[in-house]
């Protein structure tokens, strides 16, 4: 059975009207949810009414809680409360809060009754269908904040989804070691940037250094509109587009081969937007 990434929200923050992270892991009439940013619930809803998807066949797993990672994750819960109040769905997050956006406590006091909320830490893992499920610490806040790269592994094949990061350090560089497809944070192509809350965008090494861990695909997101595929592929990897690749608009693909697929989804959004 294939497992798709499907991307709703793939656009870094403060790019306006676009959806920020959110991207959908489906395996058969399951999907795990990676990220819940600004911008997509009405995206999420939608996708999961088009592809009747109970419920209880979703687990969301939130990398950290900057606002362009969990924004909609309280009106997802108010949706629970309104139409799922009975059900508890799985919902991975680490306990930490950024100083004005205090989204961890929030969703403990306000959605307890819909979500199992379970803390991340680098010991834990679960199970996902038959995919294992684990995660890194990695240095996108240094210490204010804890941000985890998430890795869905079966039958020696793995994915990796590093979030934010500021650059790959050792412990990543071993999490990401010989994983079929790495789809990382890539932020701005001219430039690193620091923002108040950690870095955002690596740099063309940073992407080499993946490579360099046996890894098969890298897969660049998190994007600024402003930048096109030319700024980013052209300009950046041209000499490794063989590896190299950004997601874009309907960008369906395999986790484990990078096989684009076509989306009955993204094309019946197609239709209704024409
Ligand atoms: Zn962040
Ligand atoms: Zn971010």
């Amino acid at each position: 059975m294939q497992i798709l990434c499907e991307p709703l929200g793939y656009y870094a923050p403060n790019t306006r009207l676009k959806s920020t992270s959110c991207y959908i892991i489906k395996k058969g009439e399951k999907i795990l949810i990676l990220d819940m940013g600004i911008g997509i619930r009405s995206k999420l809803i939608d996708y999961i009414i088009y592809n009747k998807i109970e419920l209880n066949n979703i687990t969301i797993v939130i990398s950290h809680n900057h606002f362009d990672h969990i924004a909609s994750l309280s009106s997802f819960g108010d949706f629970l409360l309104k139409y799922h109040p009975k059900g508890k769905i799985n919902l991975y997050i680490s306990d930490t809060s950024e100083k004005y956006y205090d989204w961890y406590k929030n969703v403990v006091k306000k959605y307890n009754s819909v979500f199992n909320i379970v803390i991340i830490n680098e010991d834990l893992t679960f199970y996902f269908s038959d995919l294992k499920v684990s995660f890194c610490k990695t240095n996108h806040c240094e210490d204010k904040i804890k941000s985890f790269a998430t890795k869905i592994s079966g039958d020696n094949n793995s994915f990796v989804y590093t979030s934010d990061i500021a650059s790959v350090d050792s412990k990543l560089k071993k999490f990401v070691k010989n994983a079929n497809i790495v789809m990382v944070d890539a932020g701005n192509p001219i430039k690193r940037l620091k923002t108040l809350s950690g870095y955002h965008g690596i740099t063309k090494e940073n992407v080499y250094e993946i490579l360099d861990s046996c890894v098969d695909n890298v897969y660049l997101t998190h994007l600024k509109a402003c930048f096109n595929k030319t700024d980013y592929l052209d300009s950046l990897y041209r000499y490794s587009k063989e590896y190299v690749d950004i997601i874009t608009k309907d960008t369906t693909f395999n986790i484990f081969t990078g096989k684009r697929v076509y989306s009955e989804y993204f094309k019946q959004q197609n239709v209704l937007m024409a």
